[in-house]
């Protein structure tokens, strides 16, 4: 189907994947009943069905039509798929998605267009400008609109009265074989004055990169000789960053990892240092990120907790995600005896 336009053009005219039924219904050439008539998306005359052995199954007008524009009956039928595809999405409580790259934070973004609460309307005027496919608010509030490209792109003047109306538009670039996707989603669309979605520091307002911290409990305390949490080295410092600062204490506790400001007497600095939780004693980082015990957690061991958040640089802060509340339970989980494993460790000492 990818060569429909040369075959189309070298073979008999226009040939289209799809035509009308008796009923005014669009059906597709691989199963359309070879009894039936047919008649164009395009133009309206009678088509016929061609089905062999070697082509993809197509319908070409009966008597050879110049006039029909197959840019005509692509965009009128992804139209018709995207419309339907937000509908159905809405009443079955579906997801329907599209992903942009976003011109602010130049990171991808995703949204869905299915709501119960939304309107899908075709043929409506705004101020300047009519966009394909409208979705608005119960109310008739102009939520987003649609525009299916297929020759060109929208018009200057259509712009910018997306623009004065400060609407969010979202271009497609429908192709032949895709016209069945249309149905559950937009896919990658290019998108005009969509909000960023991008998770902000509240107080310097910067896009938050995102990260995690884990945790293992294989370190042994040197004073007293229990399993503690010791925080995972491989991704807690994500920035290259040596020390661990003051504002990791928190982050650390929400994986079991109980840490302090305090000096090491060997190298003379200050960190937040892991503490026992049993004995209280510090444990430096020389101490417990042994050559040995890194070798062992990158060859046996996986972190069995982790957390994802946001972090900013510039502020040093860190914010979780709501959703990975449950990230740990996809973590391959450690040999540790069910009633340690989700208590604090505080309470057994
Ligand atoms: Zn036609
Ligand atoms: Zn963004
Ligand atoms: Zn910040
Ligand atoms: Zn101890």
């Amino acid at each position: 189907m990818a060569r429909t336009k040369g075959l189309m053009e070298a073979v008999e005219g226009i040939i289209y994947p799809y035509a009308l039924d008796k009923g005014g219904l669009i059906v597709g050439a691989v199963d359309a009943p070879r009894s039936e008539g047919y008649y164009c998306i395009g133009c309206g005359e009678r088509m016929v069905l061609r089905r062999g052995e070697i082509k993809r199954p197509y319908f070409a007008h009966y008597t050879e039509n110049p006039n029909c524009k197959p840019e005509t009956v692509l965009h009128k039928m992804a139209k018709d798929n995207i419309q339907e595809g937000i509908d159905t999405a809405s009443s079955y409580n579906l997801k329907y998605p599209f992903t942009w790259r976003c011109p602010v934070c130049n990171q991808e973004h995703k949204g869905n267009l299915a709501r119960s609460t939304r309107e899908v309307r075709t043929e409506v005027s705004l101020d300047g400008v009519r966009p394909d496919i409208l979705l608005s608010s119960m109310k008739g509030k102009p939520l987003v609109a649609i525009e299916v490209v297929v020759t060109h792109s929208p018009e200057k003047e259509a712009i910018e009265a997306y623009k004065r109306l400060k609407l969010p538009v979202l271009l497609i670039r429908p192709e032949w074989e895709e016209l069945e996707q249309l149905k559950t989603g937009l896919g990658y669309v290019e998108a005009l004055q969509a909000p960023c979605r991008a998770k902000r520091c509240n107080k310097c307002n910067r896009i938050l990169g995102h990260t995690q911290i884990s945790s293992v409990n294989t370190h042994r305390c040197w004073k007293c000789g229990k399993a503690m949490r010791v925080l995972w080295p491989g991704d807690y410092d994500p920035y290259g960053r040596r020390e661990r600062s003051k504002s990791m204490i928190g982050p650390a506790s929400m994986v079991g990892v109980k840490l302090r400001m305090a000096r090491s007497k060997k190298d003379k600095r200050w960190y937040a240092m892991h503490i026992c939780p049993y004995c209280g004693k510090p444990q430096g980082d020389p101490y417990i990120y042994t050559f040995d015990f890194i070798e062992d957690m990158i060859n046996n061991t996986k972190p069995d907790r982790t957390v994802e958040f946001y972090y900013c640089e510039r502020c040093d802060a860190w914010l979780e995600k709501k959703r990975a509340a449950n990230s740990m339970t996809a973590q391959k989980p450690l040999n540790i005896p069910p009633g340690k494993k989700g208590a604090s460790n505080e309470q057994n000492s």
